[in-house]
């Protein structure tokens, strides 16, 4: 199986083509070559706990077109299996024009996703605990975007993000029906 190397942990990748559409295509060998430049970008700088860390607990990537099931949802949006550490990345989202840094840090937000899953007694029970969550995800992707020497602007948007309360609350309830999966988050929504 293909895999990346993050920080001397191998996490292995794979690709998905959803049922739908039918056309669906994917462009494995440009995704792994950005897996592999985001990689290089992570292990080019030091790193101290608890970041360190948090970039181990993702024990798997899968880059995905179209609609993939996934509990009782079919999302087409990116999103974390939080149980099995497995991070859905939507192709077209992950191939858009981003830098490997800028890359490296939604990486890292959903490892902390899953750090939050396996410290805190599994997902978010409410939509306020959600919230909670997704600040101090960010936060961490902030820390970890300053480490990367990202620039200012970028961390200008996380940081206007972090703080707006509204924005956040709009975007974990977008995207999803009741009983199925929280697309920003990858949390179970409590119908
Ligand atoms: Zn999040």
């Amino acid at each position: 199986m293909d895999a990346v190397t993050i920080l001397k942990t191998a996490v292995p990748y794979r690709f998905l083509v959803g049922a739908s559409p039918a056309n669906a295509a994917i462009d494995r060998d440009a995704l792994r070559g950005e897996l592999a430049a985001m990689a290089a970008a992570v292990n080019a700088v030091a790193w101290a706990p608890p970041l360190a860390d948090a970039f181990a607990a993702m024990r798997a990537i899968t880059v995905f077109v179209g609609a993939v099931p996934f509990g009782q949802a079919m999302l087409q949006r990116p999103f974390t299996d939080q149980a099995t550490a497995d991070f859905y990345w939507q192709a077209d989202e992950f191939a858009q024009e981003w830098t490997p840094a800028y890359r490296a840090t939604y990486f890292l937000h959903d490892c902390w996703h899953v750090i939050q899953y396996q410290r805190d007694g599994g997902s978010a029970k409410t939509i306020d605990e959600m919230v909670q969550r997704e600040v101090e995800a960010v936060d961490m992707q902030i820390a970890a975007a300053r480490n990367l020497a990202c620039d200012d602007q970028f961390i200008h948007f996380l940081t206007n993000y972090r703080n707006n309360d509204a924005a956040i609350r709009e975007r974990l309830q977008s995207g999803y029906e009741p009983g199925a999966v929280c697309t920003a988050c990858g949390t179970t929504k409590q119908a």
